[in-house]
Order: C-alpha cells, then structure tokens, then sequence
C-alpha cells in the first residue's frame, strides 16, 4: 500500500523541480514505482556522481546538506524521476537534447542513449520536431510554459500527446535550457465520459450533423441528418458532400464554400430535395474545425429543416395581410396593392382607378337576419365579387362592408365605367342565405390616378367621397370623383384639421340663446350652441358638426360641450344665480353608445349638478331607426330628471308611433316653417297642427328662429308655448346671457319693432 510519507516526499520533490503529479496513482503502480525507486538507489550506489545539471535542478536545501545527505538525496530525486509515468527530456533553445530525466522507454521515438547530444528535429518527424522546436522557443521567449500537442505513429496505431515547454534559468554552454514534459493523453482524449456525452449528444441532436473532412469527404453523420436528407451514412460517408447544395441555384454550392474558406464559416438556406424528391428550405451552418494538431481542419454540418418554420411564419403573414371572413385581402395588403399599382401607373403613364364599394343598408340586414347570416352574406358576396372582375383587378375588403377595387392599366374612363357596371349587375340576383333571398344593392365611387390625387390615401379618400355622392344619388348605382366632390372633400378635410386642433386646444366655445315663455316673456331655459373659434374665418355650426360627424370626431366634441355645459352652470350655482334649464343638442352617434346615458351621470355627479338642469335636444332624424341602446340611454338619463325635447321638427320623420313612446317634454318647431308665416298658409297650418297634436301628447311647444312681431303674434295665437329667436334674443356669451336670470331679471321688450 502506498506509503504516505514517501507520496509526500515525492510530491514535495517535483514541487522542487517545478512539476507536479496529479494523478493519484494505483496500488500496482505504487508497487512499480517503488521497485524502481529501490532498483535506483542500488543503481546509482554503483555509479559515478550525477551531471552539474541535475544538482543545479535540484533543491537549494539538497545542495547545502553535507556530502553523505546529498549523495542520497541526489539519488532519491533521481528515482523519483524515474518513475514517472511522464516523459522528460532537458533540452536546449536549439532542440538538442541534453539529458533523459525520465522516460517510459516504449514512449521513446529512439533508446534513450541515441536520444542525448541530438537535436528533436532530427529524431522526430520533420512536421513534429518543427512544431516542437517552435514551442520551445515560444517558451524561452516568453519565459512561461507553452504547450503544443502532436500525434505520433506506432506500431500498435496512433498516439496523441501533450508536451509542455518549461524554461529554466539553467544554461548549457551558453545556451538555455528547458524542460520538455510529454504526457501520452490518446486514452483522455478518445475515451473520457465527455467523449461519450458528446456522442450521446450528436446521436440524439434534432439537427442534422455531418462532418467532413478535409477534402469535404463525409466522415460521419447522425441520425437526423437521415431522417432530414432520407440519405442512409452507407450512401454518403466516405462520398463527396453533395447534398449541400441548392436545387434551384448551381452557384449556390460554390459560393458556399468560398465563403467558409474565406471566413471559416457559412450560414443559410439552401433550397434541398430529399431522396424521395420532395423539395424543402434547409437552414444550413458550415464551420470550420481545426482537427487535433491544428494543421489540417474538418468541416461540421448543421442542418435543420425549416419548413414547419417557414410554414408557420407564411401563416402569420397571411393572417395580418388577409381578411378572415371572406380571405381576400384585408385594408393593409390592399393599400400596399395600391402603392404599387400607383408606382407602375407613374412608370408606365398609365393610369389607374379604385373603386370603392359600399353595401346599401348592409345594417339592417345584420339587425334583421342576425350576424351569422350577415357574415354568410359578406363572404357570398366577396366570391360574386371576385366573379365580375377581370383577373388583373384586385379586391380587397378593407371595412365591414366595404370592398375596393384596383383596375390597372386603364386606357378610357368608360373602362372603368364598365367594370362598375359590372359589378353592380353582379348584385342584380338575389343571395340565397340559409333559405332566405337576401336583395342587397351597393353604392360605388370611383377615384382615378393621377387625375383625382396624388397618393394612396387621397386616392381612397376621393373614391369614399365618391361613394357617398352614389348614396346620395339614391344608391345602387357609381359616380365619378368631380370637381364639386374635390372641393368638397377639400373642404371637409380643412374643418376636420380645424376641429381636431380646436379639440387640442380647447378652443371649442360655447354661446347660450335664451328661450322665453311667451305669455310671461320669463326665460325658461337657455339653449347652448356650439362656436369654432380659430384665428381662420369661421365655420358654421351646421358644417362643424356635420363634418365632425363624418369624422366621427362627434363622440370628442359631444363630450367637450358636455363637460363645458356642466362647468358653466355649476359656476353659476356657486355664484348664487337662479337655477336655470339649460339644453344641449346631441346626435345620434352619442345616444346609440351603451356607455353614454352612465357617463352623463358621472359628469352631472362630478359637477354636482342636478339632472333637472339639463335637457337633451335631439333631432327628429336621429329617431328614423328606433335603436334599443337609444331607448334605454333616454330612460336611463329620464330617471336622473334630464329632460329631452325633439330638434328641428318637421324637417325629419318621425313617427307618432315613437312621439308616443319616448319620454319627451319639448317638440321644437323648425324654423324653416316658422320663417314664412304670414306668406304661406300652409306653414301656417302645419304649425297650428303641430302645436295641437303636441300638445295633444302633453309636450310643450318651442316655435325656434322667431325673428319678427308677425311671426310672434301667430305664434301666439296658436297657443306655442316658448319662443327661442332673435326677436327678443339670440345666442349670447355665458357673461352676457345670465341678464335674464332670476326673478328680477330683465324680459324682452313686449311689441318690438317690425321686422
Ligand atoms: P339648432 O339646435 O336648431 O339650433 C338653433 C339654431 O338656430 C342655432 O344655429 C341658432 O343660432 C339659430 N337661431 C336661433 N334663433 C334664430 C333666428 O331668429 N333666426 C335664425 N335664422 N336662426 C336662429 P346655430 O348656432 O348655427 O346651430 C346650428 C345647428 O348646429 C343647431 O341647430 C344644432 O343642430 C347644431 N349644433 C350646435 N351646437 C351643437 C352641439 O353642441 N352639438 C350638436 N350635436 N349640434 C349642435
Ligand atoms: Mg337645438
Ligand atoms: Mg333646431
């Protein structure tokens, strides 16, 4: 068994020499060593004293015991060297080898005694002993150890080694000197658990790997690489690697390996076919790998199939560029077309046209039929479509039920007329959805490039404008984008810029125009009016809010004017002034929304004004389509106290059913009729109707836009309830109106003058 002491002495000796043993050796190899270490010492009892060399290697401590202690010591140290399993050689910055410290003699290239006084190079392989001789003078150099690793030739195969150059402050005439420690690592290197992990590894890789020699010959690949390439290693290894190259691209190949002689590595994707011929994209990686003495290199393989990748990667791309329902392409996809159809007409001085399609009443059939049939609709729809276009035309649908058209290469507008045409014809014949005939009609504008605009969004912007003057015209039919339509849509483009700014900015402004009881001349309420105040020449408030709901910017300015309402009677309540009704016009769009009767409260809370000082205007046109969110916002808002009173009435038509059924308190009688009373005794009659059946239904009547004493006087006479118009005031500035509160309040003068 191995004895401590001597393993600490060993261990303390070749700290000495700068060496160190780190293997634990076995129980035999003690044994062998400690057989050596005897035969040493008997050895070196018979023989003359070691070289200068080696007692300058040994210790200081050894040198200075006297003669007796040293011999031994010498001669310890030396059988310790010899056991070493390693190689040690002392040699000089020439390669010359000076002495044999320690050596396994099957190692030896030559016996050792042919070994000493001559050079490495001479002895070795010419490649080795170059690469040796190279190390060592790296070493003496750089004066720290420089490994280099080689392989050599025996007769039982190949050996792998690890020599490190170590260099000493000893000098042999004149030259230095260096240890040269060979370690024989082909078990470490071939056979560790690491090498069996990594063959795991390459096994079980899900990419394929390959490896090539230098002659890019295949020396191995793994099983993924079968099951990518259905290529078995019997038909490739030892074979060219022909499968990287590119089906479609004979270049490919070479580039590929240019760029891996030139840069060590190459990465892409080569389109491949397998061996049953199908063809599919594999991504690629080529890297060089310098092999074990880095003189020559391999080539190593990554492989993986990517079209699952790419498959996914299309899906995407298809689900953000296409529309679900009816798997045309959507908004984006479709301006993208339009960008392109627009560049080549500008190459090609062509041009050409979008038409923009918009269903007639398409909401009452989602209403009436249900979504599901609405949705089975589109997508019959979007197939006749496609039926009634030439192939060169792109569809799109870009909007519930809008759809667009591109027609490239245009040579006369009646083209494009015929194409319009067309499709309106397509629409002639029913749809047959879910046993049901379904008629439907569509309105179709049509914008040309480069007449009607320079860029896509113009271009759609025209063609939706042109659409609209289809509606207007009574639907079911195209129109062309004119002039008129431009100015139009330049117009309508202008106020939305102002109004979105005014929005930014705050600078919508509100006036108020008082409403009086006719028979007391008291004020009853005020009625709050919309202003567009910029630096530009105004706009009126039936354009601004026309456009705003065109815009749909309606919903931001309804909120706006709201909220200023709210403010402004709240600073009247804290400024100790007599309650007053004040009413405020909202649209349609506002009343259709779910949130909007909640949101009236939280505005009313958060301005703790009572809802008993506001009424809601809202125009007879707006009750045309009685919609269930409307009821119940009304209902909603009723029981908070808000009053509601029907705008402009006469103008719209609105049906007494619904008169009966909403809970209304004013009907505001249009001034288009109250304007020629006195000239037109129809007006006249329809007034005295009205007042009657309204008051028939318990509302009170408000005659709007009295601007003279005729007009006053007849009002009277039929009994109206309340007059709102410039006879006795018109809108006023919030400073200016509050006047005419409270009980001692100014009225209007009694008779005024004639108009
Ligand atoms: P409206 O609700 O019918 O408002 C009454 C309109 O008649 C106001 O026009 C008012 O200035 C005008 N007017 C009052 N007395 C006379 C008169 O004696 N003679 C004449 N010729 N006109 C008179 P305005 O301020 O131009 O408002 C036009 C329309 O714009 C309003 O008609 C209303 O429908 C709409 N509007 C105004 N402000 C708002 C708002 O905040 N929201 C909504 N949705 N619409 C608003
Ligand atoms: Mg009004
Ligand atoms: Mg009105």
């Amino acid at each position: 068994m191995p004895d401590s002491r001597a393993a600490l002495l060993l261990a303390r000796q070749l700290r000495e020499l700068g060496l160190s043993w780190d293997r634990p050796p076995d129980a035999k190899a003690w044994r062998a060593f400690l057989e050596r270490v005897e035969r040493r010492y008997e050895a070196v009892e018979r023989q003359p004293a070691r070289p200068e060399s080696l007692q300058r290697a040994a210790s200081q401590e050894t040198a200075a015991r006297s003669g007796d202690a040293r011999r031994v010591c010498g001669e310890r140290l030396q059988a310790i060297l010899d056991a070493l399993p390693d190689l040690l050689l002392l040699v000089d910055e020439d390669g010359r080898c000076l002495e044999v410290l320690s050596a396994q003699p099957e190692r030896l290239p030559v016996p050792a005694d042919r070994l000493v006084g001559r050079l490495l190079q001479e002895v070795l392989p010419e490649r080795q002993g170059e690469r040796i001789l190279e190390a060592l003078r790296n070493a003496l150099a750089g004066d720290a150890t420089v490994q280099v690793r080689y392989s050599m030739s025996f007769p039982a195969g190949e050996r792998l080694f690890e020599g490190r150059c170590v260099p000493t402050q000893y000098r042999d005439r004149g030259r230095r000197c260096a240890l040269f420690l060979v370690r024989d690592i082909t078990e470490e290197v071939d056979s560790g658990p690491r090498e069996r992990l990594i063959g795991a590894v390459f096994r079980a890789a899900t990419e394929g790997i390959v490896i090539l020699d230098a002659q890019r010959r295949v020396v191995s690949v793994n099983p993924a690489f079968e099951r990518i390439t259905e290529l078995t290693p019997r038909e490739v290894v030892g074979r060219p690697a022909d499968f990287l190259r590119d089906v479609g691209d004979e270049n490919r190949s070479a580039e590929l390996w240019r760029e891996v002689q030139s840069r060590g590595s190459w990465t892409g994707e080569l389109t491949a076919r397998r061996a049953s011929g199908e063809l599919y994209p594999l991504w690629v990686t080529v890297d060089t790998v310098p092999d074990f003495e880095e003189e020559s290199v391999h080539y190593l393989v990554l492989m993986s199939d990517v079209t699952a990748v790419k498959q996914s990667r299309a899906e995407l791309e298809y689900l953000a560029t296409h529309d679900i329902l009816t798997g045309m392409p959507n908004r984006r996809l479709f301006i993208d077309r339009l960008e392109g159809a627009m560049a080549r007409a500008r190459r090609t001085k062509c041009a050409c046209a979008l038409l923009f399609l918009d269903l007639d009443r398409f909401k009452a059939v989602n209403d009436m039929l249900g979504h599901q049939t609405g949705d089975a609709l589109l997508q019959a729809l979007a197939l006749r479509l496609e039926g009634a276009i030439r192939a060169s035309d792109s569809l799109a649908r870009i909007g519930g039920d809008e759809f667009t058209v591109i027609c490239e290469d245009l040579t006369s507008g009646t083209d494009v007329a015929a194409v319009a045409e067309k499709i309106l014809r397509a629409l002639d014949r029913p749809f047959r959805i879910r046993g049901t005939d379904i008629e439907v009609s569509a309105s179709v504008g049509i914008a040309v490039f480069p007449d009607d605009a320079e860029d896509p969004d113009e271009l759609l912007r025209h063609a939706d404008a042109a659409m609209y003057a289809a509606k207007r015209a009574g639907r079911a039919c195209f129109r062309f984008f004119t002039r008129e339509l431009r100015d139009r849509a330049d117009r309508l483009f202008l106020v939305e810029q102002r109004l979105r700014r005014a929005l930014a900015d705050g600078a919508l402004r509100l006036v108020y125009q008082p409403q009086f009881e006719l028979a007391t001349r008291r004020l009853v309420g005020l009625e709050a009016l919309l202003r567009l105040d910029d630096e530009e020449p105004g706009v009126d408030p039936d354009e601004c809010i026309a456009v705003a709901e065109a815009t749909g910017l309606i919903g931001a300015v309804g909120r706006a004017v709201l909220e200023q309402v709210l403010g402004q009677i709240r600073r009247w309540r804290s400024a100790g002034l007599p309650p007053v009704r004040v009413a405020v016009n909202v649209s349609r769009h506002q009343l259709v929304q779910q949130r909007f009767g909640p949101w009236v409260r939280e505005q009313l809370e958060q301005a703790g004004v009572p809802g008993e000082c506001l009424e809601l205007e809202i125009t007879e046109g707006a009750f045309v389509e009685n919609e269930e969110a409307m009821q119940d916002n009304l209902r909603f808002l009723r029981r908070l106290g808000i009053q509601f009173a029907i705008d402009d009435f006469g103008t719209g038509h609105s049906s007494l059913v619904n008169l009966k059924r909403l809970p209304l308190d004013r009907l505001k009688i249009d001034r288009t009729f109250v304007r020629d009373v006195a000239l037109d005794p129809n007006d006249e009659a329809i007034i005295r109707a009205t007042v009657a059946m309204a008051h028939g239904l318990g509302l009170k009547v408000v005659a709007e836009g009295v601007e003279t004493r005729q007009q006053l006087e007849f009002l009277r006479a039929t009994g109206c309830d309340e007059l709102q118009g410039f006879v006795w005031a018109g809108p006023e500035d919030p400073e200016r109106v509050v006047r005419w509160l409270g009980p001692g309040a100014a009225r209007p003068a009694e008779t005024p003058p004639d108009a």
